[in-house]
C-alpha cells in the first residue's frame, strides 16, 4: 500500500496550498480531486465569476463613453462566446495547476476519496495509508426546500447556461447573490433580486449596503426586500416566482445565493472521530487538528471565512507547523483572522477591512467616524449620478483605524493597499501625515478630516 506523510483530500485553495508547502518542506504528499484542479475557486466560483464581471461592466463603459467624445457603433452582446472564452481560460488554468502539483513534487489521485480510518484513505478502488490527512473538501450550494425547488438554478450551473435569460430572479442578500445580480444587470438581464431581511449584505458597514441599494436600483435592478420565495412554477420556458408578499415574478432563470454547506457526503466521517459544529461545519482547534488526531481540516469545510486567501492562509500555516515548525517565526505560522480585507464584485465594488461602525460600537470601542461621499471624477463628463463612499472608523481612546470601507470602482485594489496599513496598526494621524496621490479617488482616504 502506498504510504505519504500527508494526504490532501480536495485539491481546491486550501487543499493545493498545503500540498504544495508540505511538499517543499520535504514531505511526502498525495492530494485527492474528484473533479477539476483549483477547486471551487478556480471552476465555479471567484476566478469565472470575476471575468463574467469584467463582460459586464463593457455596458456602462460604453455608455460613459459618449460623454468624452466617443461614439461607440451599435453593441452587441454574445453569451456564447464569453462562456466558451471562460471555459477556455479555466481549463488553461486547471493545466496549470496540474503542472505546478507535479513539479511540486505532489501525487495527484483523480477521485472520489473516502476515509477508512484515522490513517487510511480509498480513492476509487485503491487503499492509501497515510500519518496524516487533511480535508479541504470545501462547500456546495445550499438551496432551501420549497416547492418547485427543481426548476432553480445555483452559482455551480450559472457559469454553464445554455443561453442568457432574458430575466433573472435571484434569491439571497450575500456576496453571490449581489455580485450575479450586478453581473446580470451589466449584460442587459432584467433582474429581480429578493431578499428575506429590510437590507441586504448583512454584516457590512450600514452605509455601504445602503448605498450600494441605491446604486442598485438606479442602475436599473429590481431589489424585493422582505421577501422570501413561496413557490417557483414552470411556465412554457418561463418560470413564475410566487413570493410571501403575495406578488408573482417571471423569470427565464431563477437563480438561489443562499450559502453554501460543507460537502462531507460519502467522505467517511462515519469511520473517524471526527466531530462537527452545530453549523455541520468540521470542528478543529487553532492548529486545524480534528477531534481525531491524525486528521486535520481547513478551508470553507471549517468555515471561519469562506473566502480563498483565507483558505490559502490556512493551508501555509499547517503545512509549515506540521512539517518545519521551528524554521519559522510564530507570526508566520499563524493565520491571524481579525483583519481580512474582501470585497464584493458589484458595480460598483464594495471592498472593507476591520470593523463597520456599528461593529465598532457593539465591541465597547468609543469611535469617531470620517466619511466622503462623492463623484469621482472619471464620471465628471458623463450623466452618471453613481457616488464613491470612503469612510474610516477609529477608536478615539487609540486613535488607531479600526476599519475603512468603500463604494466605488476597483474598490477592491484601493482596499488591498489600506489593508496593509491597518494592519500594521496605522492610527488616524498616519493616514493624515500621508501624501495624496492627486487626482486620485484612493486620496479621498488621507484627506478625510
Ligand atoms: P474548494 O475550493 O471548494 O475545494 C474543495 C475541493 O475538494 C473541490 O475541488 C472538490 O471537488 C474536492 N472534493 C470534495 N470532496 C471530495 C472528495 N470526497 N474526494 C475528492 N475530492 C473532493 N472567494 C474569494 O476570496 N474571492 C472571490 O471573489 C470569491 N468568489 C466566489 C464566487 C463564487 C460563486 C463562490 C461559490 C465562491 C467564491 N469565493 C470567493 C469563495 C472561494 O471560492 C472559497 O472560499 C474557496 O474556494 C475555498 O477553498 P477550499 O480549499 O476550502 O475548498
Ligand atoms: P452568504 O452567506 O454570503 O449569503 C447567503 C445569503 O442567503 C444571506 O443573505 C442569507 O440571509 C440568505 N439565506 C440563507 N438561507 C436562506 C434561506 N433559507 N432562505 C432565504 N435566504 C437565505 O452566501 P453566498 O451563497 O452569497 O456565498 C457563500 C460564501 O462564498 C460567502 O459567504 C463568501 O464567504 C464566499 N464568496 C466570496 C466572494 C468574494 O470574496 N467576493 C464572492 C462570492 C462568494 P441572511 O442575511 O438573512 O442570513
Amino acid at each position: 500500500m502506498e504510504h505519504y506523510d500527508l494526504l490532501v483530500i480536495g485539491a481546491g485553495s486550501g487543499g493545493v496550498r498545503a500540498s504544495r508547502t508540505a511538499a517543499a518542506l520535504g514531505a511526502r504528499v498525495a492530494v485527492v480531486e474528484e473533479r477539476d484542479l483549483g477547486g471551487t475557486c478556480v471552476n465555479v466560483g471567484c476566478v469565472p465569476k470575476k471575468l463574467f464581471v469584467y463582460a459586464s461592466q463593457f455596458s456602462e463603459q460604453f455608455s460613459r463613453a459618449a460623454g468624452y467624445g466617443w461614439s461607440v457603433p451599435e453593441r452587441e452582446f454574445t453569451w456564447a462566446t464569453l462562456r466558451e472564452n471562460k471555459n477556455r481560460e479555466i481549463s488553461r488554468l486547471n493545466g496549470i495547476y496540474d503542472r505546478m502539483l507535479g513539479s511540486a513534487g505532489v501525487d495527484v489521485l483523480q477521485g472520489h476519496g473516502k476515509i477508512l480510518g484515522p490513517n487510511k484513505v480509498l480513492v476509487g478502488e485503491t487503499e492509501y495509508s497515510a500519518d496524516r490527512i487533511l480535508i479541504a473538501v470545501g462547500g456546495w450550494p445550499f438551496v432551501p426546500d420549497f416547492p418547485g425547488r427543481e426548476h432553480v438554478i445555483s452559482s455551480n450551473e450559472v457559469f454553464f447556461l445554455d443561453q442568457l435569460p432574458d430575466s433573472m430572479v435571484i434569491v439571497g442578500g450575500g456576496y453571490i447573490a449581489c455580485e450575479f445580480a450586478s453581473i446580470f444587470n451589466g449584460l442587459g438581464v432584467k433582474t429581480h433580486l429578493l431578499y428575506r431581511r429590510d437590507l441586504f449584505l448583512r454584516g457590512f458597514d450600514r452605509d455601504i449596503r445602503e448605498l450600494m441599494a441605491k446604486e442598485m436600483q438606479a442602475k436599473g435592478i429590481e431589489l424585493h426586500f422582505n421577501t422570501d420565495v413561496q413557490k417557483v412554477e414552470r411556465d412554457g420556458s418561463d418560470l413564475k416566482v410566487f413570493t410571501d408578499i403575495g406578488s408573482t415574478i417571471d423569470a427565464g432563470q431563477v437563480m438561489y445565493a443562499t450559502g453554501r454547506r460543507p460537502l462531507l457526503q460519502g467522505l467517511g466521517l462515519e469511520n473517524t472521530q471526527v466531530a462537527l459544529t452545530d453549523k455541520g461545519q468540521i470542528e478543529v482547534d487553532e492548529l486545524f487538528q480534528t477531534a481525531e488526531p491524525s486528521i486535520y481540516a481547513l478551508g470553507d469545510v471549517v468555515g471561519r471565512m469562506e473566502l480563498t486567501p483565507v483558505a490559502l492562509a490556512e493551508g501555509m500555516s499547517l503545512a509549515r507547523r506540521l512539517f518545519a515548525p521551528l524554521q519559522f517565526s510564530e507570526q508566520e505560522l499563524k493565520v491571524d483572522y481579525s483583519k481580512i480585507p474582501t470585497a464584493v464584485f458589484t458595480q460598483p465594488n464594495i471592498a472593507t477591512v476591520g470593523l463597520s461602525e456599528e461593529a465598532a460600537r457593539e465591541q465597547g470601542f468609543d469611535v469617531s467616524v470620517f466619511k466622503a461621499s462623492f463623484t469621482p471624477m472619471p464620471l465628471a463628463l458623463t450623466d452618471s449620478d453613481e457616488k464613491v463612499l470612503v469612510k474610516l472608523v477609529v477608536d478615539k481612546a487609540s486613535d488607531k483605524v479600526l476599519g475603512a470601507h468603500m463604494v466605488g470602482q476597483d474598490a477592491g485594489e484601493i482596499i488591498q493597499g489600506l489593508a496593509v496599513a491597518i494592519t500594521a496598526g496605522a492610527t488616524k494621524a498616519d493616514f493624515d501625515r500621508t501624501i495624496g496621490i492627486h487626482p486620485t479617488v484612493a486620496e479621498e482616504f488621507v484627506t478625510l478630516r
